[in-house]
C-alpha cells in the first residue's frame, strides 16, 4: 500500500473541520486588526531564501531544478515570498501595509511530535515602519489570536535584537560570524558559542558579559539594563502593550530568533504544554524588501505554527465538536426517494446543510446512518405524510416529532 511521505499528515474530515474553525478565527481576528489576507505561491525561486538566510538554509529546503532549469523551492516561510510580493506589486501602496496569510510551508526536517515537513503557518506583516507602535501592534494581533483560540497556558517574551547584536560587535565579532554565534546564543548553547567566540578573540569577560546579558530575563523592570536607544525603544512598546491589556510578558534579552534578518524587536511564545518543541509563534522587526531589489522599508511579521497551537488546544483538552449537518431526510419507502430528494433539494436551496440516503437503505438503516452523520433533524418522508404535504420532523437531542408542513419547514429548522 502507497503511504504519504514521511513528515507530511493527511487530515481527515473530522480534523480538517476542526482546522477550518480556528482558521476562521485567526481570520477574523486579523480583520478585525485591520489586516487583509494575500496568498503567494507554495513554490518560489530558490534565491529568495538564499537572499534572506544565506546559501545554508538549503539545507532545510525542499529544492529542484524545474524542467527549464530554474532553481525552486517549496517556500520554508512566508515573510520573504510577502516582502517579494510587497516589492513588486505594493512598494506604491500609502503605508502602513498591513497584510497576513495563512498556508502550509515545507521544511526537511527530522519529523517528531510538532515538527512536520509540511506545516502550516498563519502570519502577518505589517510593512511601512519602525516603531514601538508597530512592534505593539504585531504583538497584540498575536496575543489577540491565541486568545480567540481559547488557549489558557502561554509565555509571551519579548526581546531586542539590535542590542546583542551591538555588544557582539562591541567585543570584536566579525559581522561573517554573527549568524553563527546568535544561533547558538538563541539556544543558549554557551558551551558551543564559548569556543567560537575564544577562537575570535574574545575575552573571557566579555563572553562572561554577553552570556549573562542573554540570560537576562524578568519584568520591565530588566529594561533598567538595556542602554540607549533600544532602551528607549522597548520602554515605549511596553507603555503601548500595557495600554492595550497586554502585561503578562516576559522581557528575555536573550531571544534571538534562529533567522538572522531581524534588526530590532524580537518576540517569541511558547506553549509549555509542548514540551520540546514547544515555540508557537515566532516574529520581529526586520528590512528584507532591499535584498529583494527594493527601497529599505521597516516591517514587523510574526508567524503562528497553527500545527502547533492546535496540538496545544487538544493537550489543555480544549475539545472542538463537529458542526455536523442541519437535516437528514428519510424517504420511508422507495415511492417516496422522488420527494425526498424534492425537500432534500428544496432545503439545500434555502441554506440549509442537507443531505439524504443514495445507498437505497430502508429506513431504520438511514435513521442509524443520520445519527453518525450528527444531524440536528431528521425528516422522515412517508406516504401517509405526503398526501397532507407534510413529513414527519424529528429533533434528534430531544428525539421530539412532529407533523410538518413541507412549506414550513424551512422557517421551522431555522426557528
Ligand atoms: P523551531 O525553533 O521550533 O524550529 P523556528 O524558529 O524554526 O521554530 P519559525 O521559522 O519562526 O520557527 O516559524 C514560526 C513557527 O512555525 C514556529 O514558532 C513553530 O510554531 C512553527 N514551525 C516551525 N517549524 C515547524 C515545523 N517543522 N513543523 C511544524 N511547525 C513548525
Ligand atoms: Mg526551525
Amino acid at each position: 500500500m502507497i503511504q504519504r511521505p514521511r513528515g507530511t499528515r493527511d487530515f481527515l474530515p473530522d480534523e480538517m473541520e476542526r482546522r477550518r474553525h480556528y482558521e476562521g478565527k485567526l481570520r477574523s481576528v486579523a480583520k478585525r486588526f485591520g489586516f487583509r489576507e494575500t496568498a503567494t505561491p507554495i513554490f518560489e525561486d530558490s534565491e529568495l531564501f538564499i537572499m534572506r538566510s544565506g546559501p545554508n538554509i538549503l539545507d532545510e529546503l525542499y529544492a529542484f531544478k524545474d524542467k527549464g532549469d530554474r532553481e525552486i523551492a517549496l517556500r520554508p516561510e512566508l515573510t520573504a515570498p510577502t516582502i517579494r510580493m510587497f516589492v513588486n506589486n505594493m512598494s506604491n501602496e500609502p503605508k502602513p501595509i498591513k497584510l497576513f496569510y495563512f498556508g502550509q510551508c515545507f521544511r526537511y526536517e527530522r519529523p517528531q511530535s510538532g515538527r512536520y515537513r509540511e506545516f502550516f503557518q498563519f502570519g502577518a506583516e505589517l510593512i511601512g515602519s519602525a516603531t514601538p507602535d508597530t512592534d505593539a501592534e504585531a504583538i497584540a494581533l498575536a496575543v489577540s489570536m491565541i486568545e480567540e483560540l481559547g488557549l489558557k497556558e502561554y509565555r509571551l517574551r519579548i526581546g531586542h535584537i539590535g542590542v546583542l547584536r551591538q555588544k557582539l560587535l562591541d567585543v570584536g565579532i566579525p559581522a561573517e560570524n554573527m549568524a553563527e554565534i546568535l544561533q547558538k546564543l538563541d539556544k543558549k548553547a554557551y558551551d558551543e558559542a564559548g569556543p567560537i567566540m575564544e577562537v575570535l578573540g574574545v575575552s573571557q569577560n566579555s563572553m562572561d558579559e554577553i552570556f549573562e546579558f542573554t540570560d537576562t530575563i524578568g519584568g520591565v523592570e530588566v529594561l533598567d539594563r538595556v542602554p540607549g536607544e533600544p532602551g528607549d525603544y522597548l520602554r515605549t512598546l511596553a507603555s503601548r502593550l500595557s495600554a492595550m491589556g497586554i502585561d503578562g510578558y516576559d522581557i528575555d534579552l536573550g531571544v534571538v530568533r534562529g533567522l538572522d534578518y531581524y534588526t530590532g524587536v524580537v518576540f517569541e511564545v511558547e506553549a509549555p504544554v509542548l514540551g520540546a518543541e514547544k515555540q508557537i509563534c515566532g516574529g520581529g522587526s526586520y528590512t528584507l524588501s532591499q535584498l529583494f531589489g527594493g527601497e529599505e522599508v521597516f516591517s514587523t511579521g510574526f508567524a503562528i505554527g497553527f500545527d502547533r497551537i492546535l496540538l496545544a488546544m487538544e493537550k489543555e483538552g480544549i475539545e472542538y465538536e463537529s458542526e455536523g449537518i442541519d437535516v437528514y431526510v428519510v424517504p420511508v419507502s422507495d415511492d417516496t426517494r422522488p420527494d425526498a430528494a424534492r425537500i432534500t433539494a428544496m432545503l439545500r436551496k434555502a441554506g440549509i446543510s442537507c443531505d439524504t440516503d443514495i445507498m437505497g437503505r430502508k429506513m431504520g438503516k438511514a435513521m442509524k446512518y443520520a445519527s453518525t452523520v450528527n444531524s440536528k433533524f431528521v425528516a422522515i418522508v412517508g406516504k401517509t405524510e405526503l398526501e397532507s404535504e407534510s413529513v414527519t420532523l424529528r429533533d434528534m437531542s430531544s428525539g421530539e416529532q412532529k407533523l410538518v408542513l413541507i412549506s414550513e419547514l424551512v422557517k421551522e429548522i431555522q426557528f
